[in-house]
């Protein structure tokens, strides 16, 4: 065997850092250590100069520009940073948010938070593929309403939302939009402008950079979307986002989106005839439904349900060999059925017995062809014991 075991299967959980990402962060953590907002030497110059070159690199991955940029720690804090700052900026206007009950906790968990703060916040469904039915986002919206909050692609599903209804009717309707795109940047083109998207968070993680940084895009001319900080201090970030910059990991971002920029289209290709490969092998299984299958997804990932097996000895057995999630991460371990495939209509006997399974840029088609293998033994194996006969339709 080529590879080593277990095999990675769960890159929308977090995918290994490019060795050429750490190679561009290391200097800054020993010779280049300057603070980024030091004005007076060298160091800082240095330093500030590297932050801009990877502001440069992040905004060109989505079609932005380098001032449409605000460094956070990652993802969660920039959903919190566009929800709460939206809300509180526009405080005369009104505090009506729209988002779907299938987005990431983040989003969802802020949401919550701006409930308690007296806002309203309507929380849409999803179709059987967990699609938002745009129909239904426009009727939802009120004079009240200030933010759209629909998130590119999910986390669990990979399905990719419709985005530019999305923001047609956010744009028709004059109200902000903001699009949590943590599992899409990096994996299929965005143009934030072309997309018609107001604000917009990622994260370096998710694309081979490194952990504790990623960003939100907010749009600046014209119709501006303005947000309150919620972090107070010195004042960096345009004043959206106080605190010394993470030099080195904003550096590491930056070639992560550089990276990005120049291999995804070869990527994408190869990752969707692997996962495309992937799939057909395990539908000879039978009794497996691929979810979203029917919706545009990302190319990288799958999630698959299958019928009769045993879904906690399923992982108990295959866990050495293969790592991969049910559900998502950060909920797996509340051992809570997925609260995205029970939106989708999914049943819970169901939902127990589905997986995620997310390829990246390291999984090679003998890494796929030995998960294949993994798996089918197991499933036939449940299913010997369960007495069903491999044919049999249920
Ligand atoms: N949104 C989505 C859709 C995600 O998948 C994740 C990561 N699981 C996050 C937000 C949070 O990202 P971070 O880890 O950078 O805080």
């Amino acid at each position: 065997m080529s590879f080593k075991t277990p095999v990675y299967l769960d890159n929308n959980a977090t995918t290994p850092m490019d060795p050429r990402v750490l190679d561009e962060m290391l200097p800054y953590f020993l010779d280049k250590f300057g603070n980024a907002a030091s004005r007076t030497h060298a160091f800082g110059w240095e330093a500030e100069e590297a932050v801009e070159i990877a502001r440069e690199n992040v905004a060109s991955l989505i079609g932005a520009s380098p001032k449409e940029i605000v460094f956070t720690s990652g993802a969660t804090e920039a959903n919190n940073l566009a929800i709460k700052g939206v809300f509180e900026n526009n405080a005369i206007k009104g505090n009506h948010i729209i988002t779907v009950n299938t987005e990431h906790k983040a989003v969802l968990d802020t949401c919550r938070h701006i409930e308690n703060l007296g806002g309203l916040v309507t929380y849409l469904s999803v179709d059987n593929n967990g699609l938002v039915n745009p129909d239904e986002l426009e009727e939802a919206i009120t004079s009240e309403t200030i933010l759209i909050s629909v998130m590119y692609a999910n986390n669990e599903t990979g399905v990719i939302q419709p985005i530019r209804r999305v923001s047609e009717i956010a744009k028709k309707h004059n109200v902000l939009f903001f699009c949590d795109a943590t599992q899409a940047v990096g994996k299929v083109p965005i143009d934030v402008h072309n997309e018609g998207i107001d604000l917009m968070s990622f994260s370096g993680h998710k694309f081979y950079g490194p952990k504790g940084v990623g960003a939100l895009f907010v749009k600046k001319n014209k119709t501006a979307a303005n947000i309150i900080a919620q972090i107070d201090g010195g004042g960096h970030e345009r004043n959206m986002r106080s605190g010394t910059l993470n030099v080195p990991g904003i550096v590491g971002f930056g070639k992560a989106c550089e990276l990005a920029g120049r291999e995804m289209h070869s990527e994408i290709q190869r990752l969707t005839e692997l996962r495309a490969y992937f799939e057909k092998e395990l539908l000879l299984l039978e009794n497996i439904t691929i979810n979203s299958v029917q919706a545009l997804r990302l190319p990288h990932c799958t999630n698959i349900s299958f019928k009769d097996i045993d879904g906690d000895k399923f992982i108990w057995e295959a866990g050495s060999q293969l790592a991969f999630s049910r559900s998502s991460a950060c909920t797996s371990a509340t051992m809570e059925p997925s609260y995205v495939l029970k939106a989708m209509g999914i049943t819970e006997d169901i939902i127990h017995n589905s997986f995620r399974f997310s390829l990246g840029r390291l999984t090679t088609k003998e890494e796929v062809d030995y998960a294949v293998k993994v798996i089918s033994k197991i499933v036939k194996e449940h299913r010997s014991e369960r007495n069903i006969g491999h044919h049999q339709v249920v």
